[in-house]
């Protein structure tokens, strides 16, 4: 999906940008300039045309003057008509020294305006002027005619339509706009182009860039190319990209830790709260139990005992045997007095952990394996919680064992020592890992298992600074690993 950033649609292109700031100056300019150069040219064209008249007069004016001085009609209309085949001209007419038309030629003036012909006539000297002949706008021209004595005898007028003038300046104004026009198109055509070569590409990469991110792309980062500010643009986006997912990360881990954390002061509140109600419940129930067990001892005692009460004594005292195994479990998961630790030998640990099971051992035909004692080091430890530790862990391989095959294995890597358990049991299912550490978990039947074994293993290593790994054994069965810290201050030394 791509989201339109709102902001963007309402502002104007660059090439928008560009051609309004630079093509239309120089439109204006263009045309201004245009504007002058045609008015010149107009200008020019008009004086020319003026000249070409005035040379026309200058042509005529002897053979006129001669013709005049002999009064030679017919060479005076002969001198007019070849004003025609010499230039452009609309009428030429002759008139004498007082301005009466003595002849013409061409386009007939039907109203002359006689007083100022007159007048021009007299005065003897040339003159270009516009004016109408029979309603149509023309330029005259008038020059003197003298005769051999250099007196004035005569006036040449020769006239010209200024449409024509017009039709020459048109056709200037034609190809002045259009030579206009095609400079604009020509430059607004360099300029965009320009702009897409130059900048254009390089921006519509960012762009497509940017939007590839905001589309979820977002490992994506911009190819840095193109000019050096635009380069600039993108480098400083893909650091500020690197930088949020930085933070990002950072926070994410900083979550995660907060959840655990979370979870591990829950978990631990909970504990506590079983721990404090089991220890009630273990300290009320320890003085009866004791007093139900000590009267069915003395009761077995007396003498001339029926069969079968005797029996059912020796039950009584071994559900109650069972029933302060259980309270036992529940004060070691809920003891709170604090660890002593002192250095202790691992190996003297590990015997006697298998010496407290031995008896458990034999029940369940079981050989439990000592592998280790070569790799001695001294632990800074509560040593009878410590025990305590193995022997729940070797209690629940026994139990799990299936060919009778148990190991309890120790060493030292680097500053850390290890102890573990292995057995040639079922193993654990992946989706029971989560559940085993929980208090009152267990999968054993009803009188087998209280479920605290493993809580109390996790609540003593905690204690100790130690950590526990669990995996699938060598063996088959599952082993449990466990890792301490050795004694620094006695340098690991072996004892
Ligand atoms: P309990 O032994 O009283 O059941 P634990 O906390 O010691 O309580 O053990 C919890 C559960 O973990 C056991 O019920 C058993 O299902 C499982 N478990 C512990 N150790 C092993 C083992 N070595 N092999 C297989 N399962 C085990």
């Amino acid at each position: 999906m791509t989201r339109r950033i709102p902001l963007l649609s309402n502002r104007i292109s660059l090439r928008l940008t560009l051609v309004v700031a630079i093509i239309a100056p120089l439109a204006v300019t263009m045309a201004a300039t245009g504007y002058l150069v045609l008015a010149f040219l107009e200008e020019k064209v008009e004086q020319r045309m003026q000249k070409d008249l005035e040379l026309v007069a200058r042509a005529i004016q002897l053979p006129l003057s001669h013709a005049l001085e002999r009064g030679r009609e017919g060479s005076v209309a002969l001198a007019l008509e070849s004003a025609f085949s010499i230039g452009r001209v609309y009428g030429a007419y002759v008139y004498d020294h007082r301005g009466k038309q003595i002849a013409s030629a061409g386009r007939v003036d039907p109203e002359p305006e006689q007083e100022k012909l007159t007048e021009l006539a007299a005065d003897g000297k040339e003159l270009g002027e516009y004016g109408s002949v029979a309603g149509r706008e023309v330029f005259s021209y008038f020059v003197p005619l003298t005769d051999s004595g250099g007196r004035i005898n005569g006036l040449l007028r020769l006239t010209r339509r200024v449409s024509d003038f017009r039709e020459d300046i048109r056709a200037i104004h034609g190809r002045g706009l259009v030579g206009l026009g095609a400079g604009l198109l020509f430059m607004s055509g360099i300029v965009l182009y320009g702009h897409h070569r130059a900048l254009g590409r390089y921006f519509s990469s960012l762009i497509s860039s940017m939007s590839r991110i905001a589309e979820g792309e977002g490992d994506h980062r911009y190819t840095p190319h193109g000019p050096r500010e635009i380069v600039a643009i993108g480098l400083q986006f893909n650091h500020m990209l690197d930088s949020i997912q930085t933070a990002q990360t950072e926070l994410r881990q900083r979550r995660d830790k907060q959840e655990q954390l979370t979870t591990q002061l829950r978990q631990a509140e909970k504990l506590a709260a079983i721990g404090q109600l089991a220890a009630g419940v273990a300290h009320e129930l320890g003085t009866p139990l004791g007093v139900v067990s000590g009267k069915a001892q003395r009761a077995l005692r007396s003498t001339g005992l029926d069969l079968n009460i005797a029996a059912s004594l020796q039950d009584i005292r071994h559900e109650v045997a069972r029933m302060e195994h259980i309270i036992r479990q529940l004060l070691d998961f809920s003891r709170s007095n604090a660890i002593r630790k002192k250095a202790n030998s691992l190996s003297q640990l590990a015997i006697s952990s298998v010496s407290a099971v031995a008896e458990e051992a034999d029940k369940h035909d079981v050989h439990v394996e000592l592998a280790g004692l070569e790799n001695d080091v001294l632990i800074a430890m509560d040593s009878v919680r410590m025990e305590q530790v193995l022997v729940n862990l070797l209690r629940n391989a026994i139990q799990a064992a299936v060919a009778g095959r148990v190991e309890l294995s120790w060493g030292v890597v680097g500053h850390r020592a290890w102890v573990q358990v292995d057995d040639d049991g079922p193993g654990i299912p992946d989706e029971m890992r989560n559940k085993l550490f929980e208090p009152f978990f267990t999968t054993k039947h009803v009188g087998a298992g209280t479920g605290l074994g493993l809580a109390v293993v996790h609540g003593i290593l905690r204690e100790h600074g130690g950590e526990l790994e669990l995996g699938r054994s060598s063996l088959g069965g599952a082993f449990f690993r466990l890792w301490l810290h050795v004694d620094e201050t006695r340098g690991g030394e072996t004892p």
